[in-house]
C-alpha cells in the first residue's frame, strides 16, 4: 500500500497499520519434511509487510487422525513461526494456503496427510469467529504440538480469550 493510501482522513499524523504478531503452526508429515518446513519458514519470511520471523526447533509427533492419534501413520515434524506482520488476518490466511499448495498440499480427507499445513493460531489479541477464519484457532489449547514449540519461542504466551500457554499445557495429559 501506499503511503498516501495508508493515510487516515482525519488529518493530522498519517497512520500506518501497526505491526501485529501472527503465531502460525507448521506441519508436515509427508516428504522431505525437514526441507519443507524450511522453505516454508522462508516463504514466511518473504510475505509483504511481514518480518521478524522466529522459528522454535522443530518437534516429532504422532499424527492425529479424525478417530484420533494413529502411531501407524506418518509422524509428524511441527513447529511455530512468530511473525510481525501488517497483512489483514484473512489475507494473510490466503498467503498461508497459497504456500501450502506450492508445497504441493492436496485436500482430500480432513486431517489426512499433507506435505505442509499451516494453521493461524493467534492474530495479536483478535477474537474471530468467521466461517473462513477463526482466530485463535479453536483446536490450539489441546495440541501440544503447537503449544511446546510456541513456548520454547515466548514462555509468556497467551492464547486470546483462553488463557496462559504454560497453564494450558500443563492441563493437557501426558505427552505429545
Ligand atoms: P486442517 O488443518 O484442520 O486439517 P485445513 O488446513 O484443510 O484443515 O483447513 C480447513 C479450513 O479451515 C480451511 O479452509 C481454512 O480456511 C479454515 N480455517 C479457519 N480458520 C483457520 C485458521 N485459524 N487457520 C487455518 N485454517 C483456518
Ligand atoms: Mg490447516
Amino acid at each position: 500500500m501506499s503511503r498516501r493510501l495508508a493515510q487516515g482522513f482525519s488529518g493530522g499524523e498519517p497512520s500506518v497499520a501497526a505491526s501485529v504478531e501472527a503465531v502460525i503452526a507448521l506441519g508436515s508429515n509427508l516428504g522431505d519434511r525437514v526441507a519443507i518446513l524450511r522453505e516454508a519458514v522462508a516463504d514466511l519470511a518473504r510475505l509483504p509487510l511481514t518480518g521478524h520471523v522466529r522459528v522454535a526447533p522443530a518437534i516429532e509427533s504422532v499424527a492425529v487422525r479424525v478417530d484420533g492419534p494413529d502411531a501407524a501413520a506418518p509422524a509428524y515434524l511441527n513447529t511455530v513461526a512468530l511473525v510481525a506482520t501488517r497483512l489483514a488476518p484473512s489475507v494473510l490466511l490466503s498467503y498461508l494456503h497459497a504456500i501450502e499448495d506450492r508445497h504441493g498440499r492436496e485436500r482430500r480427507e480432513r486431517w489426512g496427510d499433507r506435505t505442509l499445513d499451516l494453521d493461524l493460531i493467534a492474530y495479536g489479541d483478535l477474537q474471530s469467529l468467521s466461517p473462513r477464519l477463526v482466530v485463535p484457532h479453536p483446536r490450539a489449547a489441546e495440541r501440544a504440538f503447537v503449544l511446546d514449540p510456541w513456548l520454547a519461542l515466548d514462555p509468556d504466551a497467551e492464547l486470546p480469550g483462553v488463557g496462559r500457554v504454560a497453564d494450558l499445557r500443563a492441563r493437557l495429559e501426558g505427552d505429545r
